[in-house]
């Protein structure tokens, strides 16, 4: 069989050709990168974990009508994605204080925000991520005005969900990474949340001792990385109970249940 086409390698996922004109597949990486890639490393199973979560988030998400390019999980670290034109702005929802804002505004980690911030960085990796607003997304056209009021919408709708959802599991949502993408019905532009929703891109906190279950474990050498993706992962009822850092339990339960 030939060896389906690549379409884009990044630093978590790797994006293929789909089955279907306007689909692709997404697999799931174990490389971890921090600090605009200058910190490099592998956190063993993780793609496997943010497969899976993701798919339950996305999952959800288009349940309460939140338009995704989620179609289905395919296997362990490979999903079924609509084809979108993306839209090159990574978009941070804040709802507690940590990270670079802690830095940028010397707010102390941990601080409940005065209301949920939307902050928005240009994608591009050789300028690092810039932060911009709203005047450099209309000047340089990376979005039009109606659908940067859908993306700041739909965050915002991302947010209050997963909140609650967390919040459910004794998880604090800190704040997190949304990417959009556009699609096109009959010429007429759409759009959607695309990437991905796994503990790569959120700060999640345990709600009663604050510990971290998200990247932050790579990023500042905490250790410990796999098992806190597999604690969010068994917290929203996706490995089987008991499971003791065996990754690949996800997979086998799943099978052995005919899923
Ligand atoms: N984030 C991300 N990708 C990026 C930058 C940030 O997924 O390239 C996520 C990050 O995991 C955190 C949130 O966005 O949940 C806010 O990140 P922050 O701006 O504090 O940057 P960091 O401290 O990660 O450099």
């Amino acid at each position: 069989m030939a060896r389906r086409r690549q379409i884009y390698e990044g630093k978590a996922k790797i994006l293929y050709e789909g089955p279907e004109p306007g689909t692709l597949i997404q697999y799931f990486k174990d490389d971890a990168t921090a600090f605009n890639a200058q910190k490099k490393g592998t956190i063993s199973g993780k793609g496997v974990l943010n497969n899976r979560i993701s798919e339950h988030i996305f999952t959800l998400l288009g349940l309460i009508g939140v338009p995704t390019h989620f179609i289905r999980r395919l296997n362990m670290r490979e999903q079924l994605i609509r084809q979108v034109e993306i839209i090159p702005i990574e978009v941070v929802v804040r709802n507690v204080a940590a990270g670079s804002i802690s830095t940028r505004l010397g707010i102390e980690e941990g601080t409940q925000l005065p209301r949920t911030i939307i902050e928005y960085y240009y994608k591009d990796d050789a300028l690092g991520d810039p932060m911009i607003t709203d005047e450099h997304i209309a000047a340089f056209g990376w979005a039009g005005q109606e659908e940067m009021h859908d993306i700041a919408d739909l965050a915002i709708r991302v947010n209050d969900f997963l909140c609650g959802l967390f919040a459910g599991i004794g998880i604090r949502l800190i704040d997190f990474k949304l990417e959009f993408g556009r699609v096109w019905d009959n010429d007429y532009p759409r759009i959607i949340l695309a990437d991905e929703i796994s503990p790569d891109g959120c700060r999640l906190w345990d709600m009663q001792t604050n510990e971290k279950l998200d990247k932050d474990r790579f990023r500042r050498d905490l250790g410990g990385e796999v098992e806190a993706y597999q604690e969010v992962a068994r917290r929203l009822g996706l490995l089987p109970e008991g499971a003791d850092g065996a990754v690949l339990d996800l997979e086998k339960h799943r099978l052995s249940k005919g899923k």
